[in-house]
């Protein structure tokens, strides 16, 4: 089709180097996050709220490498304080200082965060908050919801790429389904040392809880003897103390990713003393946690810059940006005679092809149609998420905005019907 056409012929070389990419990378990929059809494009720069990719394209970036670039590419306060630290090296055996001043950041900034661990992912927090949970409860099953990704830590990847409820580890329940999870807690209770959410259903369909439905799920949780465990990996952008803030949310364990590092690789665990000092590495019989990396120079340098930046009122300016957006494809869909169903949280949205809400946890509509959406935004200058997600910056200026409804406006005339 000459969506497909257009798009071939704006990226010969990005086609060129994923031929070489796959000689040496299964599918020319390291992580299946970003893949598309038929390739995708080849990055080179970014700059605010810019990319490019290797043919001198330019785009308006609303998926800043899976929502990990808060205040967009190469943010200044940022580069010069990596570029500084490198001067003294970057990873060293002993406790530093940005380590201590990032830990100190986390703990004052989340209202549950006595102490903090660092990892170097999101998967790998959630693999150290499903090891601090087992260990603090001595239980050892997870509930969480079918479709809910936590990353690539197989205990957390039940319910998602087909795969079912994992024997002996990991129980499922629907997400907004506040009985499906108390079914599960009534049936397995004592056993179950954790229940792990998002609080906001990211990849695969964006889906916001409905209200009290994390309150209630927590007060299950709590009933039943397990932890409550927040994935704030994403959500941590909806409000200055993160989701727990905005829902009014006590977990027992919050862990941490994605723009928590400013860019560089980092994640992170935190809870009320009793349960992090279990990690003690004094403490008889604790928990053991490595990680060559982990709180390194680098990564907690561009961390705490990028949770100190992180203002209200730069989250109040995100949050009005990508409700101008939506208000704005709404229109223009109903305009072109398309079904377009927008479901949005703070600063972050998923745009699908439906008439109808789609399901948590269940396919993406129509993705066919969703797909050559996502072609024709590329082909007008602008990268969403593939599957039709959308998040902001802070490096978002009132330009980046229009120019992004502007493309995203011309590809639903692209596909229309
Ligand atoms: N939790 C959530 C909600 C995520 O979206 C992700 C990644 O997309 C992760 C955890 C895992 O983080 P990482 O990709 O850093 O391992």
């Amino acid at each position: 089709n000459s969506i497909e056409e257009t798009y071939r012929s704006r990226t010969p070389k990005s086609a060129a180097l994923l031929d070489r990419a796959n000689r040496s990378m299964p599918g020319g990929l390291t992580r299946n996050f970003g893949f598309f059809r038929p390739y995708p494009v080849v990055h080179q720069r970014g700059q605010g709220p810019y990319l490019w990719d290797v043919d001198g394209n330019r785009y308006v970036d609303l998926n800043y490498n899976g929502l990990s670039l808060i205040h967009g590419h190469a943010y200044k306060p940022i580069a010069q304080a990596l570029a500084q630290a490198t001067e003294n090296g970057w990873a060293w055996l002993g406790t530093n200082l940005p380590q201590i001043e990032f830990a100190e950041a986390l703990c004052k900034r989340i209202k549950i965060f006595e102490k903090v661990l660092f990892t170097n992912s999101g998967t790998e927090a959630s693999m150290l908050a499903v090891k601090m949970a087992r260990g603090f409860t001595g239980r050892p099953l997870i509930l969480k919801a079918h479709g809910g990704y936590h990353g690539t830590y197989s205990d957390l990847e039940a319910g998602l790429h087909g795969q079912g409820e994992i024997a002996g580890h990991t129980l499922l329940a629907e997400f907004n389904n506040v009985e499906s999870f108390e079914r599960v807690l009534a049936q397995h209770g004592p056993r179950i040392a954790a229940v792990v959410l998002e609080p906001v259903m990211y990849t695969g369909v964006v889906m916001p809880a409905l209200p009290g439905f994390l309150n209630q799920v927590q007060a299950a949780a709590r009933k039943a003897g397990a932890l409550f465990v927040l994935d704030d990996c994403l959500m941590l952008r909806l409000a200055y103390g993160g989701s727990a803030e905005k829902f009014g949310l006590e977990p027992d364990i919050t862990f941490l990713g994605k723009f928590v590092g400013g860019g560089m690789p980092v994640g992170a665990v935190g809870a009320r003393r009793e349960i992090m000092d279990l990690a003690d590495p004094g403490r008889a019989g604790g928990i053991y946690h490595g990680g060559s990396f982990n709180g390194n120079v680098l990564a907690s340098v561009a961390g705490r810059i990028a949770v100190e930046h992180l203002t209200a009122e730069r989250i109040q300016r995100m949050d009005a940006q990508a409700d101008r957006i939506k208000q704005a494809l709404e229109a223009r869909a109903k305009a072109v005679g398309l079904s377009l169903y927008m479901l949005c949280e703070g600063s972050v949205m998923g745009l699908y092809f439906s008439a109808t809400k789609p399901r948590p946890g269940g396919e993406l509509p129509n993705p066919e149609l969703s797909g050559r959406y996502h072609l024709a935004c590329l082909n007008h200058g602008v990268q969403m998420g593939p599957g039709g997600m959308v998040s902001m910056s802070t490096a978002m200026t009132d330009e980046a905005v229009a120019e992004a409804i502007a493309g995203m406006s011309a590809a639903l005339e692209d596909v229309r019907p």
